[in-house]
């Protein structure tokens, strides 16, 4: 009997799902239904190897699941040994500071935080609801993007605004890819030992982007804020911006503050700039070709993430690694470049051939001996994370 683990992560509209056996070692199917809610909702099955895709009849999140679950019953096989339900969770609010297993009480305090996630939150239970009428007699557990940053003090987590606003709407930095965070402090923490008492700086950059210090294996401040629009520039998000450009924006040009929360949220970033893509790797190949707006937003990235580093790193007590993760973070060799070009004020020195030349799919080393901080390079596993938590809470 092996422990077998489908990990959900349901957004709004789309819903990847994996099964992981061997304590999460083990990818054994993986899948990803996308358009939900949209008439040519799809769903794609990778399993031995074998890539199936099917058009959804019903395509809602419910239908997404009920297509898994017809799937299972087609594969006996894996089913028997499945034993939890693990879910992506975005946003936990202050109620959550670690995964749990959940029943009625958590999905109404899930819930309750969806003011703070209005896109995320309410896919994240309709996920849970549809598992739980699907796969009645399995346990299901919730892993925040939240919960490891539960431990930032106070003069990290209020923003300077009057405290009514936080006494009576709990509006604070929250932080996300907290998943990813822990993992990675964890991974490192097993490469070597003794990180597990010193400061470490994550860059985890994809279509999102943060960055967390870590001091002691707890996040003391990370750059995503209540919402992740927050923090460093990204794929389409701006980032931290002077609040005032909404005003300017909306009376320029007639818009709702709901419009210019969707520039900012979808217009904007790599592609605002570039107005080519939002794609790190489009954007390389954009700028090779001699493109100087791909270059210009690439670099602003650049520039962005390593003002990010510096500004978290104020709140370790050392800084002695610096951790790159996510799709551009783990593949983008001029991106981790351009970011320790500007950090070679902290003592941060890259060696450029082994920046160039990394082993894929474990961790490597790529700051020269004589510096004063360890560069690494680790790919991130948030599904492996959010296994291990539904097999622990669920057998404890
Ligand atoms: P998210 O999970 O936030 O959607 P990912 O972590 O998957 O994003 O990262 C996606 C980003 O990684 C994209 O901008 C993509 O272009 C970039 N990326 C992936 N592979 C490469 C590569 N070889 N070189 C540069 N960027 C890459």
């Amino acid at each position: 009997m092996n422990d077998f683990i489908l990990v959900i992560n349901s957004g709004s509209s789309s819903l990847k799902f994996a099964v992981l056996a061997q304590r999460g070692q083990d990818v054994i199917l993986e899948g990803i239904a996308q358009r939900l809610g949209s008439a040519d909702a799809s769903i794609d099955f990778k399993f031995n190897n074998k890539k199936e895709s099917h058009l959804l009849e019903v395509g809602s999140h419910q239908g997404a699941l009920a297509r898994i679950k017809s799937w299972f019953d087609q594969h006996p096989d894996v089913t028997q040994n499945l034993i939890g339900i693990g879910h992506r969770v975005v946003h936990g609010g202050e109620t959550f500071s670690h995964s749990v297993i959940i029943d009625d009480n958590t999905v109404t305090a899930i819930e309750a935080c969806s003011s703070l996630a209005p896109l995320h939150n309410p896919a994240n239970v309709k996920g849970i609801k549809a598992c739980h009428t699907l796969f009645p007699t399995l346990p299901q557990v919730a892993v925040f993007d939240t919960a490891f940053h539960q431990t930032l003090q106070q003069v990290q987590y209020l923003y300077p605004i009057p405290m009514h606003f936080y006494r009576d709407q709990t509006l604070r930095k929250y932080g996300f890819h907290g998943t990813s965070y822990r993992y990675i402090s964890q991974a490192l923490g097993h490469l070597d030992r003794n990180t597990l008492q010193q400061g470490i700086v994550v860059a985890h950059l994809g279509n999102g982007a943060s960055v967390c210090a870590i001091q002691n294996t707890e996040s003391v401040d990370t750059s995503m804020g209540l919402t992740p629009l927050d923090g460093l520039m990204m794929g389409t998000r701006s980032g931290s911006i002077d609040p005032m450009i909404l005003s300017f924006m909306a009376k320029s040009e007639e818009k709702s503050l709901d419009e210019c929360l969707n520039i900012l949220n979808k217009e904007s970033g790599l592609l605002g700039i570039s107005e080519l893509s939002n794609d790190c790797r489009t954007l390389e190949d954009a700028m090779k070709a001699g493109d100087e707006r791909a270059k210009l937003a690439l670099d602003m990235f650049c520039s962005h993430t390593a003002k990010n580093i510096a500004s978290c790193a104020t709140s370790l007590n050392s800084f002695e690694h610096l951790v790159f993760t996510g799709g551009i973070g783990e593949n983008s060799v001029y991106v981790r470049a351009q970011v320790c070009k500007s950090l070679a004020i902290f003592g941060i020195k890259l060696d450029q051939q082994a920046n160039t030349s990394l082993t894929r799919g474990q961790a490597n080393l790529i700051s020269k001996g004589s510096a004063e901080q360890s560069v690494w390079v680790i790919p991130t596993n948030e599904e492996l994370m959010i296994a291990l938590d539904t097999i622990n809470l669920i057998q404890d």
